[in-house]
């Protein structure tokens, strides 16, 4: 089995030179679904793993704009097609300066997976651009947004191809891209999730993505005869994703000692507890200042520069920050101080090697194309009622999206399960992967 996943790596390795990120997703995908295609006869042959990892379409553009100074800028956007068995393309945009090729390339393969863990008809994409809204003023973000837009419009359309947000990417850029899409097509549609409620959004889409990573790890505690309550959570990020899954802990009864950013961590002993949650809101979300501010206005709580909150003591750890953020040395450490559940909001925030100790040690280790669906989960739940032209109340979409959960963990354990434990990598790849692989079988060598 080794030599047919060397081979196959090796394979796609040749065809997409430089792009570490991109092959560390798809090792970590074909290391559980290549020896479950192998014993299954209507798989086999079909060389269905390699044309998953293989782009529909990619898509890359110039970005030109004009700054404040009056300088012109240049950045470059792409949009990734990467399968689109089960629904049109569906997947962020990312607006970082870190963005390349590989990395957009290995947030859209993954999902694929994720969409089709939600059980509703969305492909994968994925896309964004090297801009960096960090200290841009909201009408030079306004000009990049527009700019950005001008391009991918021809691209896109609620039956063909439906962005939402990511990193650097939240309600103001969401506003900006579909004004500009409006005016350019005549058209008041669905083309994008993540929108305003009163024009077109979901009630729950801001908070989809942190619930749902905290539904997900009550699940897998659940299932353990464990619960969240009185439990101890290290949270990084400080962004969407990390703000509504420390809201979900505290609402549980939970205890979330920290928060951070890509300058350090803060650490509070006696706990982030709502109000001081709405101080975190404001500072990152409307001052756009940096989470060491914290410290300043709760002084008995610490900031750590340029570090990761991996070495402190607890029960649940919740990266939520970025891929590649928590590594072999940091599970070591968080195995050893006694943590045994971790649910990722980021996408691939965990290396490989950590994740193999995760599983060795046999902790309840949720992998980001299953816990954090609940963002896309609710994207295509604001797709629906974008369809039907209604709303659905706060109560009617929070349900919605902790059933697609459950439902998501009960496929992770169909397809997960092994002696006394639950391998939720190997059960979130190949539930992901039969429904897009049928659908692929069925309509042909396309
Ligand atoms: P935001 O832009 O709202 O927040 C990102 C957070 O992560 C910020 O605190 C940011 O710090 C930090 N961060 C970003 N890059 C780095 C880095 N290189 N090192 C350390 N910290 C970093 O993004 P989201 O919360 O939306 O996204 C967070 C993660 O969740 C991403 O991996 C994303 O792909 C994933 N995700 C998001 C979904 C969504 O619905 N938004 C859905 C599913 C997954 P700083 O402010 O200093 O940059």
């Amino acid at each position: 089995m080794e030599k047919i996943i060397k081979k196959f790596l090796n394979e796609v390795n040749n065809r997409n030179q430089n792009e570490p990120e991109f092959m560390q997703a798809v090792s970590e995908v074909a290391e559980t679904v290549i020896p479950y295609i192998v014993n299954n006869d209507i798989y086999y042959g079909q060389n269905i793993l390699m044309r998953m990892v293989e782009p529909e379409r990619v898509l890359s553009f110039r970005v030109a704009w004009i700054d404040d100074q009056e300088e012109i800028q240049v950045n470059r956007g792409y949009r990734i097609e990467m399968n689109s068995a089960i629904g049109p393309y569906k997947g962020g945009l990312r607006f970082h300066p870190s963005v390349n090729l590989s990395i957009l390339k290995f947030l859209a393969f993954e999902q694929i997976f994720k969409n089709s863990l939600t059980t509703l008809p969305m492909g994968g994409g994925k896309g964004g651009s090297d801009f960096n809204p960090k200290g841009r003023s909201d009408t030079e973000v306004m000009r990049f947004c527009q700019s950005f837009m001008t391009e991918l419009f021809r691209h896109i359309g609620p039956n063909r191809d439906i962005p939402a947000g990511d990193i650097g990417v939240g309600s103001r850029e969401i506003g900006y891209l579909f004004g500009q899409y409006k005016r350019l097509k005549n058209e008041f549609t669905g083309v994008l999730t993540g929108k305003g409620v009163s024009w077109g959004g979901s009630l729950i889409r801001p908070e989809a993505t942190g619930y749902g990573v905290v539904y997900f790890a009550n699940q897998m505690l659940k299932n353990a005869s464990k619960s969240i309550k009185n439990k101890s959570v290290i949270i990084s990020g400080s962004g969407n994703v990390a703000q509504y899954a420390a809201e979900k802990c505290i609402n549980l009864g939970a205890k979330v000692l920290t928060l951070s950013d890509s300058s350090g961590f803060i650490f509070d002993p006696d706990g982030i507890n709502i109000e001081k949650l709405h101080y975190i809101m404001e500072l990152k979300n409307i001052k756009r200042l940096r989470i060491s501010e914290y410290v300043k206005k709760f002084s008995k709580a610490t900031f750590y520069k340029n570090k990761t909150p991996w070495s402190m003591k607890c029960d649940i750890a919740l990266p939520c920050a970025t891929q590649n953020e928590l590594n072999e040395i940091d599970a070591k450490v968080l195995i050893k101080n006694g943590c045994f559940c971790v649910s990722e909001g980021a996408n691939m925030p965990s290396t490989n090697n950590a994740i193999n100790l995760f599983v060795k040690n046999k902790i309840l280790y949720a992998p980001g194309k299953a816990s954090n669906a609940g963002g896309v989960a609710v994207s295509g739940l604001e797709m629906a009622q974008n369809s039907l032209r209604y709303n659905w109340s706060r109560e009617e979409v929070d349900e919605r999206l902790q059933s697609i959960m459950k439902s998501i963990h009960e496929s992770c354990l169909e397809y997960g399960k092994e002696k006394n434990y639950t391998n939720y990598v190997k059960g979130a790849n190949i539930a992901g992967f039969v429904k897009v692989a049928d659908a692929m079988l069925a309509q042909g060598v396309v």
